[in-house]
């Protein structure tokens, strides 16, 4: 055994915010590589997390939107756990359901059932099995996904209300402490699994991935009552953590993207990117958490917002391209554009559209590579 295991715990639904104002994830910060500008590629599961085992956007990979977990081009793009499986590591996923992520190189796709199992129980008991591999000199790779934010966002607002509901939109206040609730289970869920993780000390030879695929709405915009309607910070801006044993703590701030991931993961372990693929989308963060700087990169984001109907589309409708300073939205479905400047207005109320800004033109250029 010569390599360090991979455990990404996923808090899905996890909103930035809230994270920001945690003490649980406060305190991820002191052994850290925290990255609080993060963007993802999809407001939903399914499209964030092939994004993140892909290193690419779906926009290339086939996974674009709810309902193409199976048009992924796995022969052209190869996963995180591809990657480490051809290593000999024993990969193992706990989710929600078999869509969420590529089952490509997993050994055991394990299924929870999100009413009833309790997350905490059995991830603490894969931790256990995990470190068995672990004492026979096998790497070992586990994906862990909490889906309990979800869960309670399922049952009292998606079965509820729908993305218009005026009872939902004019109570803010209801739904901000309904989202808290949920997301304080979270962070004991959290804390009980670090405590297990040092407990088996499986901290001292594993990088840790802490992190969000997309945030979830508490009723900032008439016209999503959750996440996948829109293309906003309150759910493409997510939190990352990489805590691995010899890193030096660090608060990365200029805007990175979840399709960093896996080519990060990648340099960390020293495996090279296979050439017989489709190149990636994403680049290793390693240098910036070695404090040696690297250009921001624009992000792209998209969705499919179902509008009026019950159902999102096929395709995605409305998409997005970011820097840390400005957003340019495109709904594609009407044609029409908009404008933010997101460090005077990280809320996203005012439309500078039209204004004749220059970086309306340099962001409407850029789109134009995704669209
Ligand atoms: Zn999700």
């Amino acid at each position: 055994m010569n390599r360090k295991n991979i455990i990404i715990l996923m808090i899905d639904g996890g909103r930035l915010d809230r994270a920001l104002s945690s003490s649980t994830f406060n305190k991820l910060k002191n052994n850290s590589a925290f990255f609080s500008q993060s963007i993802t590629y999809g407001p939903h599961t399914i499209a964030a997390m092939h994004a993140v085992f892909s290193g690419s956007y779906g926009n290339r990979t086939g996974t674009n939107s709810y309902w193409s977990t199976f048009k992924f081009k796995k022969n052209k793009f190869k996963t995180l756990t591809e990657y480490l499986h051809d290593l000999e590591y024993h990969t193992l996923a706990d989710v929600v359901n078999e869509l969420v992520i590529p089952k490509q190189g997993f050994d055991n796709f394990l299924i929870h059932d999100e009413l009833k199992d309790d997350l905490t129980l059995r991830h603490c008991n894969l931790l256990e099995e995990m470190k068995k591999y672990n004492s026979e000199e096998e790497n070992f790779f586990l994906y862990l996904q909490y889906s309990n934010i979800h869960t309670g966002i399922m049952n009292e607002v998606l079965k509820v209300y729908d993305n218009f509901s005026p009872e939902y939109f004019s109570n803010k206040e209801k739904n901000e402490q309904r989202y808290d609730k949920l997301f304080k289970d979270a962070e004991n869920y959290l804390e009980i699994i670090l405590q297990k993780i040092r407990t088996l000390e499986l901290n001292k030879n594993s990088l840790i991935l802490v992190m969000s695929d997309h945030g979830i709405s508490v009723g900032e915009k008439v016209g999503e009552r959750a996440y996948g309607a829109f293309c906003y910070d309150y759910t493409l801006r997510t939190f990352t953590y990489f805590l691995y044993p010899e890193i030096h703590p660090i608060e990365i701030k200029q805007q990175i993207r979840t399709i960093d991931f896996m080519p990060t993961i990648l340099e960390y372990l020293n495996i090279p990117i296979s050439e017989k693929f489709e190149k990636i989308d994403g680049e290793s963060l390693i240098p910036l958490i070695l404090e040696n700087p690297i250009e921001e990169k624009f992000a792209f984001s998209e969705t499919g917002n179902p509008l009026k109907d019950k159902r999102p589309p096929e395709e995605p409708n409305i998409k997005s391209i970011r820097s840390s300073k400005w957003k340019l939205i495109f709904n594609e479905y009407d044609g029409s554009k908009e404008l933010y400047g997101l460090e005077s207005d990280p809320y996203e109320e005012n439309n500078l559209i039209g204004k004749n800004l220059k970086i309306e033109e340099i962001l409407w250029k850029e789109i134009q590579n995704y669209l």
